[in-house]
């Protein structure tokens, strides 16, 4: 846990006396630790007695216990009370490499394949693109089986490899991007030929932009007769994107993903985009890479699909996977057959890790397998530790919002559970966007597995709900939904999701106050009545005048009084409703000044539930 030189701890602790080291001006010690210790932890890691840890705590006005859990910051004053500087043990992969032997060949850098993004607006054909390439070129050919949706693939071109990322939509890019993971050589901009530049295809241009990766035009669709690819690329150029058959830079082919017309060219532009991009890895070293997809499989357990970016990963290696570890049991293509390793730019499914890591997750190859999971164990500790953290701020966070914008805010919270890294990433984005100015969705969490015990405590105790994708809770978590009031929904398709919490936020809008008119009269003479007070004798002009309706008073134009009706007479007779073209005498509420050819407004008052839409910030 700690790389400290505990003699040299004892050494100075044996002169100082309990921390008391101020007199001797050394150098401070360093004092690696993970994020969120305990206080005991601290001790032993400080060797002094917990109790003086203690006492530094209170001293610093924390009211702890020897198992409190300390963040960073508290952990780093203290230490610097005993004369150590804390220093956050890093958690990524590349920094776990160090503390690991050295393996193979540094100067072994070989050429590696392009890893692809396909890209674009919706209805463009980016699947029908991917599913020609499944069917004709992948690798592993028709030796067995249909290809399974994994997330990736490689595809032979005959003269080279190109891997493909499958990843549903813009959001796992992005997703991928936002956790610091490079995954894409290339995106591949899918325009329909018969379309023109949408705002997904913007989208996909910025992303690839701001991920600095090169784009490859595909104008598909150019089977159809209304096939237009120099609108296509004219408008691409308003939009910055120089095609090459116009002088510019980026390659643009033409294609049909249905006939399959000039795809072989696509590759090849994929291979000479690649060729100058001078992609190279090394095989021979520690292996590391991405989490591209993850599930979990009701016989085999957690499956998760990588890509190897380093490094060869084969068969019985230890790795460490975001904060799980295990020992790779089995490495799989994309259509499910056993292989013994992978290398760089290769993508797999592996099977044999503790748990169901995230999109965007690193792994590294370990020398073994216990500190794998001994790091592992510590990752886990310190994001649970984040999570509880993070709830507690945003709770916080919520009511001061809530104070600043005078309540009118309302937040819709949600745990998304579900059975694909992928959907559960797709659900959370979409609900997301869903926030309006007066309706926010807060994703409070969000992971794939069953739900468990402690997702319906967080959901209770932050009055969340809690979605559920292909997933169920047992009878356990059930029951303790069912006590604690929270609800669970299942659903089975994405769109559902969206809509079903769609209707949830209308429900939580405020409803809309609407009138109607339903009568007019005008005063035409006015009456004193004992008890009354002032009677308006007027002329109904349209629409019938009922009791209770409310009712405003105009003069020349001009809102003088607003109130409801609390007299309504015929003659001498009360009425319930009088229709137009007849007289009545009519008496409002607090209202006891009329003056000839004033109108009255009769109208009622309807809440109307409100869409969505109607709340968009
Ligand atoms: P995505 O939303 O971008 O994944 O688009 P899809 O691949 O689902 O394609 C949308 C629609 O366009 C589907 O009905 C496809 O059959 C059709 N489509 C895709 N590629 C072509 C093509 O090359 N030619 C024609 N005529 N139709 C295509």
């Amino acid at each position: 846990m700690v790389s400290l030189d505990r003699g040299k701890v004892q050494r100075r602790y044996a002169r100082g006396g309990g921390g008391q080291m101020m007199d001797a001006p050394e150098e401070k010690r360093i004092l690696k630790v993970a994020e969120f210790i305990t206080i005991a932890e601290l001790a032993n890691l400080l060797n002094v007695g917990a109790a003086q840890v203690i006492a530094k705590a209170m001293g610093m006005g924390l009211m702890v216990t020897i198992n409190a859990r300390l963040d960073h910051e508290t952990i780093a004053i203290i230490a610097d009370e005993f004369g150590f500087q804390a220093q956050l043990m890093d958690e990524y992969a590349e920094d776990v490499a160090e503390s690991q032997e050295v393996l193979g060949n540094p100067e072994a850098e070989a050429k590696r394949p392009p890893i692809v993004t396909v890209m674009g607006h919706v209805d463009h054909g980016k699947t029908s693109l991917l599913d020609y390439l499944r069917k004709t070129h992948v690798i592993s050919g028709e030796a067995g089986g249909i290809t399974q949706h994994i997330g990736a693939y490689e595809v032979n071109t005959g003269h080279g490899t190109v891997t493909f990322l499958d990843t549903p939509g813009h959001e796992a890019f992005s997703a991928m991007r936002a956790r610091g993971a490079k995954v894409t050589d290339i995106v591949v901009l899918v325009v329909a030929a018969d379309s023109n530049v949408m705002p997904q295809t913007k989208e996909a241009i910025d992303h690839a932009r701001a991920a600095g990766v090169p784009m490859v035009i595909a104008i598909n669709k150019m089977d159809l007769p209304a096939a237009n690819p120099d609108n296509v690329r004219s408008q691409l150029a308003n939009y910055g994107v120089e095609v090459e058959q116009w002088g510019g830079k980026t390659q643009c082919i033409e294609i049909s993903a249905k006939k399959g017309l000039n795809m072989d060219k696509l590759l090849d532009a994929l291979l000479l985009e690649a060729e100058v991009l001078g992609l190279l890895a090394n095989p021979t070293v520690r292996a590391k890479g991405t989490v591209i997809e993850s599930r979990l499989d009701k016989g085999k357990g957690s499956i998760a699909t990588i890509l190897v970016q380093e490094g060869t990963l084969r068969v019985g290696d230890a790795i460490l996977v975001g904060s799980y570890a295990g020992k790779i049991r089995q490495l799989m293509d994309e259509r499910g057959q056993p292989r013994n390793e992978a290398g760089p730019s290769v993508p797999c499914q592996i099977l044999g890790i503790d748990g169901v890591p995230q999109a965007g997750d690193t792994f590294i190859q370990m020398d073994d397998e216990r500190e794998a999971r001994e790091i592992a164990g510590r990752r886990h500790r310190a994001q649970k530790e984040r999570e509880l953290r993070r709830a507690q701020r945003m709770s916080l966070e919520d009511l001061s919002n809530k104070i600043a914008a005078g309540d009118s805010q309302q937040t819709l919270r949600v745990i998304v559970k579900g059975d694909v890294d992928g959907s559960v990433e797709a659900i959370a984005a979409s609900l997301e966007q869903l926030t309006t100015k007066e309706v926010r969705v807060q994703i409070l969490s969000r992971a794939v597995g069953g739900i468990k015990e402690a997702d319906v405590m967080l959901a209770a105790a932050s009055d969340a709900i809690i979605v559920a994708f292909h997933v169920r809770p047992d009878s356990n978590t059930r029951e303790l939904a069912l006590r604690e009031g929270v609800e669970i929904r299942s659903y089975r398709i994405i769109y559902e999701v969206v809509d079903d919490i769609r209707k949830a936020m209308e429900g939580m809008l405020k409803p809309e106050i609407k009138e109607e008119v339903a009568a007019e009269a005008e005063v035409r003479q006015i009456f004193r009545v004992p008890k009354l007070g002032a009677i308006a004798g007027c002329y109904v002009q349209s629409g019938t005048i009922e009791r209770k309706l409310k009712a405003r008073v105009y003069r020349n134009g001009i809102e003088v009084a607003e109130s409801r009706v609390s007299t309504l007479r015929r003659f001498k007779d009360d009425v319930s409703e009088v229709r137009s073209g007849f007289e009545c005498g009519v008496g409002l509420d607090n209202v006891d000044e009329y003056q000839e050819g004033d109108i009255i407004a009769f109208f009622r008052q309807f809440e109307v539930a409100r869409k969505l839409s109607d709340s968009k910030a």
